[in-house]
């Protein structure tokens, strides 16, 4: 029987742990908000570490500017960041991050660690939880988040965990999104003692087709089309896979709007219709394709994980994005270039 109630305030465990619900799914999720971290404070190496199938042992290290000692506590409450500070930002996000949710999230249903060390400190300071003093440790210079125990208090979200082989897949999937998103640092990844993922850092063109090549698959890389093009205030760069190389599964598209990785179905269902008839039905494209746009033309602040955007031209923007994919794809056709002299290959050769 309901009867009135008064109203209270939620407790702050409870109240992150509601707010965890939305941006912490699973232990993929916890890899993504911190590998952004890592990002976000300009870090260019980022070695991730994982045991069991993440829910023993998630840890992030990395070599980013990291955070002053007097703003570790801050760091793990809700609500504080140091990406934004006025409501007009919010139409210039340029940072991975800005809500101050991920950390005091995670923290609520896990047990945390965070060591971080500015590069003109003498050591790092450490702290579990947001009302700790720091605690001196040594630490090289940048930042280790150390998650354990990830959902030990949340037992229904536990149970909504698949077989430990689905969530590792998962970690791995997540972080090769994030490694084709920034050639420029370099990604490491240890599953249970072994090296899953050994990134480099990758300047020339032919060293980021051996990074795609290790996520993408050398098929992909061998006869992908380059693509760069031009339209208005926006550009779109990377690669298309050649109409042969069609999968059953919508399992390698990569999209990737000013740096940010993005999943949003109307992109692809707007990238497929541009390879329409030339890749037989059912089949799904590979690409990995990279869009700019200036800032204040697009908004992130739509979801929580921010996988999603709005654009303000939607019609517009969805229209450049399939002319681009379509042009190219058509002046490959129509110059009926042999698979072994693919620009690609070219530029491997150069
Ligand atoms: P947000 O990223 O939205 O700001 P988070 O909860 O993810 O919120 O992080 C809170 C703050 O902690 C960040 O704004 C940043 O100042 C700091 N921080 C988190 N991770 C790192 C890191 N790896 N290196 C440096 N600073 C970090
Ligand atoms: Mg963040």
């Amino acid at each position: 029987m309901l009867t009135p109630k008064r109203i209270h305030a939620l407790p702050l465990q409870l109240a992150n742990q509601i707010a965890a619900g939305e941006v912490i799914e699973r232990p993929a999720s916890v890899i993504k908000e911190l590998v952004e971290n890592s990002l976000d404070a300009a870090a260019t190496e980022i070695e991730v570490t994982i045991e069991g199938s993440g829910s023993q042992l998630i840890q992030v290290r990395d070599n980013g500017f990291g955070i002053h000692p007097d703003d570790l506590g801050l760091a793990l409450s809700r609500h504080a960041t140091s990406k934004i500070s006025s409501s007009d930002q919010l139409s210039q996000i340029a940072s991975l991050g800005f809500r101050g949710e991920a950390l005091p999230s995670i923290s609520s249903v896990s047990n945390l660690s965070l060591v971080s060390r500015q590069h003109d400190s003498e050591c790092g300071w450490l702290i579990h939880h947001e009302e700790d003093s720091a605690a001196p440790v040594a630490h090289p210079p940048g930042t280790t988040v150390a998650v354990r125990d990830l959902f030990f208090n949340l037992p229904a979200r536990r149970r909504f965990l698949r077989s430990a082989r689905t969530e590792q897949q998962q970690i791995l999937t997540t972080l090769q999104r994030l490694a084709l998103s920034r050639f420029d640092v370099r990604f490491q990844c240890d599953l249970n003692g072994q090296q899953k993922l050994n990134l480099p850092i990758a300047e020339t063109q032919a060293q980021q087709l051996v990074r795609v090549g290790k996520i993408c698959g050398q098929a992909f890389v061998k006869q992908a089309l380059v693509i760069d093009q031009q339209f208005d205030f926006i550009d779109i760069k990377g690669w298309l896979g050649h109409t042969e190389t069609h999968r059953p599964q919508a399992d390698q598209q990569y999209f990737f709007i000013n740096g940010r990785v993005i999943r949003d179905r109307l992109i692809s269902q707007v990238i497929r219709q541009a390879y329409a008839e030339l890749i037989p039905p059912g089949r799904h494209p590979v690409y990995v394709l990279y869009m700019t746009i200036p800032l204040d033309r697009v908004d992130v602040n739509v979801h929580p994980t921010k996988h999603e955007v709005r654009f303000r031209e939607t019609r517009l923007i969805h229209g450049l994005i399939h002319r681009a994919v379509s042009d190219e794809l058509h002046q490959q056709i129509n110059t009926k270039l042999s698979p072994t002299s693919s620009p690609v290959e070219q530029q491997i050769a150069e």
